[in-house]
């Protein structure tokens, strides 16, 4: 008899599971509450795939053999509950698919900020060194999709925290952790510590072969290396300077690297990617590469050429000397105090949307400092008008992407910049990051 796999959501990962599932042989049902992407449904329908959209049908759900939920969907959505009353766990799209994968190395990367970055750079530095490598999770493909259809020798995979709740066995041999800072808490009962856990379960089932490479300026980790017995080996990189041994740190303006003896440094004037965040994600991806036995010209090459990841700190146009700058991704505070932290004109910031509990003032010190003006962008601006009126002079509200960036460019003079890094997630005025990033770039050109 064949074992039924139930796959809860028709997402990229959800579709990936159930075409994986389906090539090996399991009697695969794609249940989606919601409405299917065409992309998704036509595939599915295509490979035969049986599939519901718009409803949970439990009696073709409560027969799994195997169960794989969406990580979109929370663990106290009714049908995940009524699942675990049946004693029903279900496992992440990742969880599934390893269990596919023969002979081929995992190289993970996980944190609250940098995942995409670092991910692609890895795998830019992988690829370009000559390896069989290919890109999965978060980042584009689902990893289940890219076992399915390409299977490679190596898998640099993004993980997020929701990924990760759903893996039990999965063992990364490289484990990234690049921070941990409050995000999505909602989903972790406002509780930092069930974040924190659940992020440290990139390192669940390590052993002294496998590496740990983690950010060892960040309170949070390290408290939590202080408690945990971790068996892999342990490599740290650090803003703070170089630990003797294996790992990384910046030393003046250079970034210097060691493993097992070998050692790479590069001035940080060098990396494609500027910005103290940055040099983190490049140290990450270079120990990667230097574990993975890579030469030091290619990474310094790889890290020099990089051309950087869209709506990350990406700059876009310089109008009548008026640098525009999109950092759509900056979803959180962390995210955008780092992109203010690398900018070195006189700044506006654009801000706002749907604020997940921010504490600005996390950002008064730089804001302080670089901050000329900020433009609000989101249908309610109170919280940032109330955190910031006392501290920047000029402070216009916005709801619309057109008019933000013409108060924007309004308020710049030649020589400034306009920073687009909202620290809040998009969707009162936008679809999502991608969509205010494109938006603003559009705004941008019109000027
Ligand atoms: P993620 O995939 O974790 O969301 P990204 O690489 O997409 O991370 O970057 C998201 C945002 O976070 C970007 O806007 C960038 O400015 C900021 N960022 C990137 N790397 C780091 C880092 N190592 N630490 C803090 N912030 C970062």
């Amino acid at each position: 008899m064949k074992k039924r796999l139930v796959i809860l959501g028709a997402g990229e990962s959800g579709t990936g599971a159930a075409l994986l599932g389906n090539a090996n042989g399991f009697d695969v049902f794609v249940s989606d509450a919601g409405s299917i992407k065409p992309g998704f449904r036509n595939e599915l329908a295509a490979a035969g795939i049986d599939f519901e959209e718009g409803e949970h049908t439990v009696s073709r759900i409560l027969n799994a053999d195997v169960l794989v939920k969406s990580p979109g969907i929370p663990d106290n959505a009714s049908i995940v509950k009524r699942l675990l009353d049946k004693g029903i766990r279900s496992i992440s799209e990742i969880e599934f698919a390893a269990g596919f994968v023969k002979n081929a190395k995992t190289i993970c990367i996980t944190g609250s900020n940098g995942k995409t970055t670092t991910t692609m750079l890895t795998y830019s530095l992988l690829k370009k060194a000559g390896m069989n490598v290919a890109m999965a999770g978060n980042v584009g493909k689902s990893f289940a999709r890219v076992v399915a259809e390409t299977p490679a020798d190596f898998y640099v995979i993004e993980l997020s925290s929701f990924q990760l709740d759903g893996m039990f066995n999965f063992k990364a041999d490289v484990a990234v952790l690049m921070n941990i800072t409050p995000d999505h808490l909602d989903r972790y009962d406002n509780d930092m510590q069930n974040y924190i856990n659940s992020k440290f379960r990139i390192v669940q089932n390590q052993g002294p072969d496998d590496v740990f490479i983690y950010f060892n300026d960040d309170e949070s980790i390290k408290k939590e290396l202080g408690s945990r017995h971790i068996l892999s080996q342990l490599i740290p990189f650090s803003l703070k300077g170089k630990r003797p041994g294996n790992g990384a740190g910046l030393v003046g303006d250079s970034l210097l690297l060691e493993f097992n003896k070998k050692t790479y440094e590069m001035s940080i004037y060098d990396l494609a990617l500027q910005g103290k965040h940055n040099a983190c994600n490049s140290m990450a991806a270079a120990i990667v590469g230097m574990i993975s036995g890579i030469r030091n010209d290619f990474i310094r090459e790889c890290l020099s050429d990089f051309r950087g990841v869209e709506h990350r700190l990406e700059k876009y146009l310089t109008v009548h000397g008026i640098e525009f700058i999109n950092d759509s991704k900056a979803t959180n505070i962390n995210s955008a105090w780092y992109a203010l932290e690398s900018m070195t004109k006189p700044t506006v910031l654009i801000l706002g949307g749907v604020d997940k509990g921010n504490d600005y003032s996390h950002l008064y010190e730089l804001v302080r400092s670089k901050v000329k003006a900020i433009v609000c962008l989101g249908k309610d601006n109170s919280r940032i008008v109330n955190a910031f009126s006392s501290i920047v002079p000029n402070i216009v509200e916005t709801q619309s992407m057109e008019h933000a960036v013409k108060s924007a460019y309004f308020l710049a003079e030649t020589g400034d910049a306009v920073l687009l890094s909202p620290a809040c997630a998009s969707f009162d005025l936008f679809n999502n990051y991608e969509d205010r990033g494109k938006q603003f770039k559009e705004a941008v050109r019109n000027l």
